[in-house]
């Protein structure tokens, strides 16, 4: 039987008189995957009942787009039940798929359709993405077709945990951000390019380095128990959040930049967009990778590797000020203890040497 035939006999549009009682359901319906985001379970029950995602999700929801829209971010209530009716799944499960999940925990309140701290943006024009908002493990897309994970829409999130490589945010062939809802899995490749074609899961894996991998896995950790210990005393995980976005914000100042060149032996990358705001968001995926490697040592054995290294950067107040408030405690006190301001010239302890 034709798809789109099997999709009315199951409760399409034109059917809708007739089937009344009890609610049509799909016949393939996977269970959403451990970390799963709502866009990739749809994805994957579209192509599990053949059908592409747009007319899919039109059986379910009429003619709302809803792939015109940041759905892991805002999908309404309404089509929450109903895609609970076709599917089986609970609603609270629904939502466990959705990123507002984490307001309280990731940052005080996710937002529907603006920016969220933390949370990539996609650049939605219509069904098309034109920023690299969605990042991908091409091991992970060996495994599973076209799936996406919540922590591939972190900020902080620049390697697979699972496979202990780096995530890609584009096609290597064509720059094109992943965009998995815009394609389906054929002879040419299990996760294709929506623009050019080329086989995402046989994009080159690159090793990460253990302090990749380790910093995230803390920082998953953390926002799944939305507790941490990571600096040696227990805080809500809205605190390290918050304290760890005015620390990336410092280190990506002019000042800040020279800090992390220092820490991690590497010159940081020019900002794609220097008129933007110094907000890790915007920032490409080597810039924020080499700020998460630059953060790592300074949480270490707290607070003394970071006034060590503070020290040493020149680093004052006006690094960490910032529009969203105060500072959490536990990186206020120790920002309070920074000098206001610095003599002009060379560090004091090298104008001694040079007395001497
Ligand atoms: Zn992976
Ligand atoms: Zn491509």
């Amino acid at each position: 039987m034709d798809p789109t035939e099997s999709a009315k006999a199951y409760g399409g549009p034109s059917h809708r008189k007739v089937v009344a009682n009890p609610h049509p359901r799909w016949v393939a319906r996977p269970p959403p995957l451990r970390h799963e985001l709502l866009s990739s379970w749809l994805h994957r029950l579209a192509m599990a009942n053949g059908l592409k995602d747009h007319t899919f999700c039109s059986y379910m929801f009429g003619r709302q787009g809803v792939w015109n829209r940041d759905l892991d971010r805002s999908f309404s209530v309404v089509n929450q039940a109903r895609l609970g009716l076709w599917t089986g799944v609970s609603e609270s499960h629904i939502q466990s798929l959705m990123l507002p999940r984490w307001a309280g925990r990731l940052s005080e309140f996710v937002n529907a359709n603006g920016n969220s701290d933390w949370i990539l943006p996609m650049g939605v024009f219509h069904r098309v993405r034109r920023r690299h908002g969605l990042l991908f493990c091409p091991v992970c897309l060996t495994e599973g077709a076209g799936d996406a994970y919540w922590p591939w829409r972190m900020a902080w999130s620049t390697a697979c945990v699972r496979h202990r490589v780096l995530l890609q945010d584009r096609c290597p062939r064509c720059e094109s951000p992943y965009m998995p809802h815009r394609s389906t899995p054929s002879l040419f490749g299990r996760s294709p390019c929506a623009s050019c074609g080329f086989d995402l899961s046989k994009s080159l894996p690159e090793g990460a380095r253990t302090d990749d991998w380790m910093f995230q896995e803390r920082l998953q950790s953390a926002l799944l128990r939305g507790r941490t210990a990571i600096m040696g005393t227990p805080h809500f995980s809205l605190n390290l959040f918050l304290g760890l976005r005015a620390l990336a914000t410092a280190l990506l100042s002019a000042a800040g930049a020279e800090l992390v060149s220092r820490l991690t032996g590497q010159p940081l990358p020019a900002s794609p967009s220097p008129g933007s705001k110094r907000d890790i968001e915007n920032q490409s995926i080597c810039t924020r990778r080499q700020v998460m490697r630059a953060m790592w040592p300074l949480l270490e054995d707290w607070p003394n590797q970071f006034r060590m290294h503070l020290r040493l950067g020149r680093a004052r107040r006006s690094w960490f000020t910032w529009d969203r408030g105060p500072l959490p405690f536990w990186l206020q006190v120790e920002v309070d203890r920074l000098t206001l301001n610095y003599p002009p010239g060379p560090p004091v302890r090298t104008r001694r040497q040079l007395k001497e």
